[in-house]
């Protein structure tokens, strides 16, 4: 996952991305960057950390010129590393290349081979940096043709912003597994993830940027381009479920809407009588209204949120798990205490917070516990970008549901059904890819292609 973002032309574009980092932070908390364009002198900052901790007024004024590209890394393997920070810039013969790029590409194995072998000289772990060897190494002279030769050679998930010399440019995969939407402020457009960053600049929603569309943006221009193949459409139905953010619209629907839907749709496959419907914080509270809705039974927070916390608190020994638990949310014992409630959480992954959350509510005094979830169970692994690394890590993939059941210590457990969630998107279901569910991937891999993903650890998606 990645938060990406781009302006042109506006005279205070640096500022602006960073605005519109903040509204993604979602998106990624590893590490946050902006590269702007003054003339022909570019200005990059980048860092490990929250955008409120890489970024202040001092930093901000120093990225002058009127053209931004913004990054937030969420990296799905391997280790933080300042190395890995986006926007990536290089300097090559005809073009300055700075890149933003969210999804996961599938063949960066053998692209990357084929690139060392021609000299190429690597300089990080990620995926994305191939993106701008391919440009470097594409022997046209015009950025249009070069993009689209460069582009075509990937495959995979990408929603990306560019800046080359002085275009920003925005591109989507033909699949469209990952949102990217164009906007407007002051006469510049705005290219971002999702639309909650546009609301925050107050800059008008003009619309998608379509699957496999390019779009380029020049200082009084705007034109694009369909250059590629129709594929058929791959949106992450993940992105509903918990990834972006609920006042968002990504793929042309709003989030909140969708996810309170499945929670409606989840009270109409299992109804259950009980005392309240809460949520787990914060991101089963949509699904959950739903589910009060629908159920007729009363909502409650039984336990607040701490948003103080950060990253600081992310830790990853065992021991400190526990307590990053404790800190991030309180059980409200007075609300809970001899009560019956169903538990409303938008996802189970690995199951391991779950199985903490729902002991902290054992210990304020619940009598039953029946968990609803707002998805099937996550069975397979994503390739295109989401932190579902492996079958193994997913508690799901192991194991039935009485033993998750057990395992999380709740008296009862449903997970919504693959066509009930389906039923509850706002597009139709082919539209989707639900690969994370069924292990239908919406490309045909081969052997080479489970290689290339074998060996990511060595080379990080974004
Ligand atoms: P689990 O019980 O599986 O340990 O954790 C489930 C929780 O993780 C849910 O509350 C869900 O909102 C959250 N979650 C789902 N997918 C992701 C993800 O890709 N990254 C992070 N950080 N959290 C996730
Ligand atoms: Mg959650």
């Amino acid at each position: 996952m990645c938060g990406i973002f781009g302006i042109y032309p506006h005279k205070d574009a640096a500022e602006l991305t960073c605005l519109g980092l903040y509204a993604l932070q979602h998106r990624g908390e590893e590490s946050a960057g902006i590269i702007s364009r003054q003339g022909k002198k570019v200005h990059l900052h980048k860092a490990l950390g929250l955008v409120s901790s890489v970024f202040n007024e001092k930093i901000l004024r120093s990225l002058r010129g009127d053209l931004a590209v913004g990054h937030l890394r969420y990296s799905t393997t391997g280790s933080s590393n300042i190395k890995n920070t986006q926007p990536f810039y290089v300097k090559s013969k005809l073009w300055d290349i700075a890149i933003a790029h969210n999804g996961n590409l599938t063949n960066t194995l053998e692209l990357s081979k084929e690139l060392e072998n021609r000299g190429a000289l690597f300089q990080t772990t990620m995926d994305s940096e191939i993106i701008t060897h391919l440009l470097a190494h594409s022997q046209k002279k015009d950025i249009k043709e070069a993009i689209v030769w460069a582009l075509s050679k990937l495959e995979g998930a990408y929603s990306l912003v560019l800046m080359v010399n002085d275009t920003l440019i925005g591109a989507r995969d033909t699949f469209g597994w990952r949102p990217l939407c164009l906007g407007k402020l002051d006469g510049a457009y705005v290219l971002a993830s999702e639309t909650c960053a546009l609301d925050l600049i107050n800059a008008e929603y003009i619309r998608d940027i379509e699957p496999g569309e390019i779009v380029f943006i020049k200082k009084d221009t705007i034109e694009s381009i369909k250059p590629f193949k129709e594929t058929k459409r791959a949106f992450c139905i993940f992105e509903y479920i918990y990834f972006s953010r609920p006042d968002s619209n990504i793929f042309c629907h709003n989030v909140y809407l969708a996810r309170k839907k499945l929670g409606m749709q989840l009270a109409n496959e299992f109804p259950i009588q009980a005392d309240m419907v809460m949520p787990i914080p914060d991101s089963g509270v949509f699904a959950a209204l739903g589910f009060a809705e629908v159920s007729k039974i009363p909502f409650e927070f039984g336990m607040i949120r701490n948003h103080y916390i950060g990253r600081t608190f992310i830790q990853p020994s065992q021991d400190l798990r526990d307590f990053r638990v404790k800190i991030k949310l309180n059980p409200l014992r007075d609300v809970l205490k001899g009560k019956e409630v169903i538990l409303v959480e938008d996802s189970i992954v690995r199951g391991t917070t779950s199985r903490a959350r729902l002991k902290t509510l054992r210990q304020a005094g619940v009598s039953k516990i029946h968990m609803r979830v707002s998805c099937p169970p996550l069975r397979f692994p994503c390739f295109y970008g989401i932190d579902f690394p492996t079958r193994k890590e997913l508690i799901a993939a192991k194991h039935d549901l009485d033993w998750v059941r057990d395992f999380i210590g709740a008296d009862s457990l449903e997970y919504l059904s693959l066509e009930g969630m389906l039923k509850a998107m706002p597009l139709a279901k082919e539209n989707f890819c639900t690969a994370c569910f069924t292990g239908e991937y919406p490309v045909n891999h081969t052997c080479h292609f489970s290689k290339t993903l074998l060996e990511r650890s060595s080379r990080q998606s974004t």
